[in-house]
């Protein structure tokens, strides 16, 4: 019987004699060794820790997975990991290492508040290794009061502030003119954690793929400066030679300023800074173990000798993520935009959604992820990712139904002995915690699999609940902080909160994820809940419309963004709808064919254009490359979504530096339009058993193609205009059907039904030729 798995977990939580809880936050070596004979058929280890960890049996790594045990709320999840060590073990003595540092476990988390030991003050290692003989015997290894410590060469360690590799130190003690501190000592078995550790339950955090430098720079201060081409999320791996003592620091930067100067404002108190310090001799090798960064550019600060590009490579780290879409066009800036969605997403999918890799922050930040999700599932097989991070979500729901802004919580729930930094309540934002409703939902509509609706019901009735409580009868929602439509840029320039009224996108939501609720309920058989939630939703909904609408049937906010989420959230219908989408329409063209939409509103606004019958308008926001747009980024270079849409402004100069984040997902859920509106490919049911086709050509494009893997199998759609015809193809998976609609120029389509088609590769050829105006 897997002890683990009925709850047993038998080793203990060995921490290193000589760490002091306030001590420096470094690295630990927990070893033992071991004698076996040459009948071990099968070695297994399953680890945990509080911290990071990394295993070697008899100097060879256990296992690829890095930054395990990944981020969790430990007081409530502990994962373990699971490696075969069978082909390290050798006959006689072996010795197995721990390397343990301070992660997220003890490391500094979160910006302003600067805090530190959020979940502990001491790291561990938790670990048996069970082996298995020829005669069928069992032997295990746990760790106990038997194993021994000493600090590793890691002097320091942080998640923002990189790392120190004291090479001196890999002898241990023996090294001459270093201190007896360094020398092996026992270890404190602490008292077993609140979490029993169950088994990993999402992708592992891997080395992905590793780029060259692509180029050699010197910065203004006179620094080499190397470029690797992109940005990306990960670390430097390099070969350096020199005289012991010897000094490697490297700087991280996400871009250069308009003068070529190396640019780390932005990165606020995230150092991003690797020190390596010389044991001397020979070439010497290292990639920092418990730390990542986010970068483009690194700068030398200190090296000794001369440059060598081939030494350094970039490692980008991530969760493992199955690829499932593919996207190509005739406009190279969108293939490039779709690209860049990508990076953004491998670069910010490590382990949890975080906002951004890079600065003093990197946390699950709830609204980014739910911004993005419908995106990611098209790029990405993001099931298991997500399913991971949203028992994360679920486990640190508050009793009252309240959901944090950022998972695992670390801002309204600073921690022993802190102090969330801003309003209270500092938890519960609309568009933020509605990713407990938003994302089990998405997933769904991707993956068709019910498992994950019944599994996160609970929490997102629950917070439905919490929001009913809140708005109280009047269904509207205000009085509670909101970050409302965030960074739109209908407000004074540089401001974070937009000028829609937060109220109004507060009551938006909570109408939406009544109504998701409802149908959750609806699916999983729960009848009265869906009922009761369906009423909500309908009170909420004509609430809104007294509420917002006036006599005339405008809304009342002149925003891009009200008309937006009220559109796409159905919340106004007939007359009503047609007076919305018209001042919609009125306030883009009004504003230059701009967009003003921040992070909430941006997700919608394409296909809200599309629905109300202006593709025209969609497209010409699409293929925008002046400032404010998509492909703006793209023209100066970006590499990943900006956080910001004026994160470098025209004139070269960038926004502003406090939050100014060049590797941002959230206007990256423009993916989505590429696949379900350019393509045209959207699920009918979920999980794509019926499908619907209905690409939507237009931009000036003359072509564009799609496909996407789902759970049947390959879909594609793909459109081509050329001498006056459309050639359309597209294929459908076994076992299931698709809605075909023909387009023809204007947002009209060829037929007046759908074409409904089987299995296979379908093509048809058509006139198509634009209306003479
Ligand atoms: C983060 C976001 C997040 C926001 C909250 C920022 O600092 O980077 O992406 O959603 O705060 O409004």
């Amino acid at each position: 019987m897997d002890s683990a798995r009925t709850g047993e977990w038998s080793a203990g939580f060995i921490s290193p004699a000589g760490e002091r809880p306030r001590g420096p936050l470094r690295g630990w070596y927990l070893e033992r060794e071991f004698e076996i004979d040459d009948s071990v058929v099968e070695a297994t280890i399953r680890a945990t820790a509080l911290g990071v960890y990394e295993l070697r049996v008899n100097g060879r790594p256990a296992g690829d997975q890095v930054m395990a045990p990944g981020w969790t709320n430990y007081d409530k999840r502990l994962l373990f990991q699971t490696c075969d060590v069978t082909s390290l073990l050798r006959p006689g003595v072996n010795r197995l290492v721990g390397h343990v540092g301070p992660g997220w476990y003890k490391g500094v988390l979160a910006w302003g508040i600067r805090r530190r030991n959020r979940f502990g003050d001491r790291v561990a290692l938790s670990l048996e290794l069970r082996l298995r003989f020829a005669d069928g015997r069992e032997r295990r290894i746990l760790t106990d009061a038997d194993w021994t410590s000493r600090p590793s060469p890691v002097r320091s360690s942080g998640i923002y502030s990189g790392e120190v590799w004291d090479a001196r130190l890999e002898q241990g003690g023996s090294g001459p003119g270093l201190s007896r501190r360094y020398q092996s000592r026992g270890v404190k078995v602490l008292p077993p954690p609140a979490a029993v550790p169950i088994p990993q339950d999402g992708p592992l955090i891997r080395r992905q793929e590793v780029l060259p430098v692509r180029e050699v720079l010197t910065d203004p201060s006179g620094r080499t400066v190397l470029d690797f081409g992109r940005l990306l999320t990960g670390r430097v791996r390099f070969r350096v030679t020199g005289c012991r003592g010897d000094r490697a620091v490297l700087r991280h930067a996400e871009v250069l300023d308009r003068h070529g100067g190396f640019y780390t404002k932005n990165l606020r108190r995230a150092r991003q800074k690797i020190t390596y310090i010389l044991k001397g001799g020979d070439k010497e090798r290292y990639e920092p173990c418990f730390t990542f960064q986010g970068f483009r550019y690194i700068q030398l600060s200190k090296w000794p000798g001369p440059v060598n590009p081939e030494d350094f490579e970039a490692v980008v780290i991530h969760s493992d993520l199955r690829a499932t879409g593919t996207f190509r066009c005739s406009n190279e800036l969108l293939n490039r935009l779709h690209e860049n969605i990508r990076w953004s997403m491998k670069g910010n999918f490590l382990d949890i959604p975080t906002d951004c890799p890079q600065r003093d922050e990197r946390l699950g930040w709830t609204g980014d992820a739910q911004a993005f999700i419908g995106t990611a599932v098209y790029l990405a097989d993001v099931g298991p990712f997500f399913r991971k991070w949203l028992r994360d979500l679920a486990s640190e729901q508050r009793d009252d139904g309240g959901v944090p802004h950022v998972i695992p919580d670390v801002i309204s729930n600073p921690g022993r002995g802190g102090r969330p930094p801003g309003r209270n309540p500092f938890h519960s934002s609309a568009g933020w915690s509605d990713a407990a409703v938003i994302c089990p939902w998405e997933l769904y509509m991707a993956y068709g699999d019910l498992s994950i609706l019944e599994e996160n019901y609970p929490a997102a009735s629950a917070w439905v609940d919490y929001v009913e409580k809140r708005a109280g009868s009047n269904r509207i929602w205000n009085g509670d902080f909101q970050y409302g439509d965030w960074l739109a840029l209908d407000e004074k320039p540089g401001a974070v909160f937009s000028a829609t009224p937060t109220d109004l996108v507060a009551t938006a939501f909570f109408a939406r994820s009544a109504e998701l609720t409802a149908r959750m309920a609806g699916l999983l058989g729960r009848k009265d809940d869906s009922r009761r939630y369906r009423q909500l939703h309908e009170s909420i909904s004509a609430a809104f419309r007294s509420h917002y609408l006036d006599a005339g049937g405008h809304l009342t906010a002149r925003t891009q963004s009200a008309q937006v989420i009220t559109l796409a959230f159905g919340l106004v219908r007939g007359e009503a709808r047609d007076v919305v989408a018209s001042d919609l329409v009125e306030l883009i063209e009004s504003a230059g064919r701009q967009l003003t939409t921040g992070f909430l509103a941006t997700v919608y606004l394409l296909g809200v254009l599309d629905d109300i019958g202006r593709p025209d308008l969609a497209w010409a926001l699409l293929v925008r490359t002046e400032y404010p747009s998509w492909l703006y980024p793209i023209t100066l270079g970006a590499t990943t979504v900006w956080e910001r849409w004026d994160g470098i402004r025209p004139d070269g100069r960038f926004s502003s530096w406090t939050m100014n984040s060049f590797n941002h997902y959230a206007y990256g859920a423009v993916g989505r339009d590429l696949y379900a509106m350019v393509a045209g490919i959207r699920p009918a049911e979920a999980g794509y058993r019926r499908i619907i086709l209905r690409p939507r050509p237009g931009g000036g494009l003359s072509f564009a193609e799609a496909s996407l893997e789902t759970r049947h199998g390959l879909i594609r759609s793909a459109w081509k205009i050329s001498d006056g015809e459309m050639h359309l193809s597209v294929t459908v998976p076994e076992g299931t059907t698709a809605a075909v609609i023909r387009p023809l120029p204007g947002g009209r389509s060829l037929d007046n039904e759908e074409l409904e088609v089987g299995p296979g590769d379908h093509s048809w050829t058509y006139a198509y030729r634009e209306d003479p105006k």
